[in-house]
C-alpha cells in the first residue's frame, strides 16, 4: 500500500517528509520521491527503498518549506525511476502524487495526446496532472 506525507510551514520540509516516508514503509511500496517548492519545483524519484532516495538526493538541492512525499504501490507500469511518483506536469510547473487507480486515465490520456501533451511514464497518476495544467491554461 502507498503513503502519502506533506509538509507546509517554517521548517526544512525534506527531513520531516523523509521521516514520515519511513515510517510509512511497513505499509509497502516499490518506490520512493518527494517533490520540493523553493521558487523552483524539484522533484527526486527512485525505485526501491525509502534509504535509496535518500542516497539519491545527497548532495541536491533539497532547500524549501514547501513539498511533498510519496511510498508507491505500483498498479499501472512497472515498478521503476520513472513511474515513481512525484510526476510533472508538460511545463514541470506542477507535480503530482496520487494513491489509487484512476479508471479512465487512457481515454484523457489519448485526449492530451492530442493537444500535444509528452508523457513521461506509464502511470494513470501523470495523466491527472497533465489535465490540470491544460485545464489551468486553457
Ligand atoms: N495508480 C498509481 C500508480 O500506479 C498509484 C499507485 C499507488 O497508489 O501507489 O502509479
Amino acid at each position: 500500500m502507498c503513503g502519502i506525507v506533506a509538509y507546509i510551514g517554517h521548517r526544512e520540509a525534506y527531513p520531516i517528509i523523509i521521516k514520515g516516508l519511513q515510517r510509512l514503509e511497513y505499509r509497502g511500496y516499490d518506490s520512493a520521491g518527494v517533490a520540493i517548492l523553493n521558487g523552483d519545483l524539484k522533484v527526486y524519484k527512485k525505485a526501491g527503498k525509502v534509504s535509496d532516495l535518500h542516497d539519491f538526493v545527497k548532495g541536491k538541492d533539497i532547500t524549501g518549506k514547501i513539498g511533498m512525499g510519496h511510498t508507491r504501490w505500483a498498479t499501472h507500469g512497472e515498478p521503476n525511476d520513472r513511474n515513481a511518483h512525484p510526476h510533472n506536469s508538460q511545463s514541470g510547473k506542477f507535480a503530482i502524487i496520487h494513491n489509487g487507480i484512476i479508471e479512465n486515465y487512457s481515454s484523457i490520456k489519448a485526449e492530451l495526446i492530442k493537444r500535444g501533451h509528452t508523457f513521461n511514464s506509464d502511470t494513470d497518476t501523470e495523466v491527472l496532472v497533465h489535465l490540470i495544467e491544460d485545464i489551468h491554461e486553457n
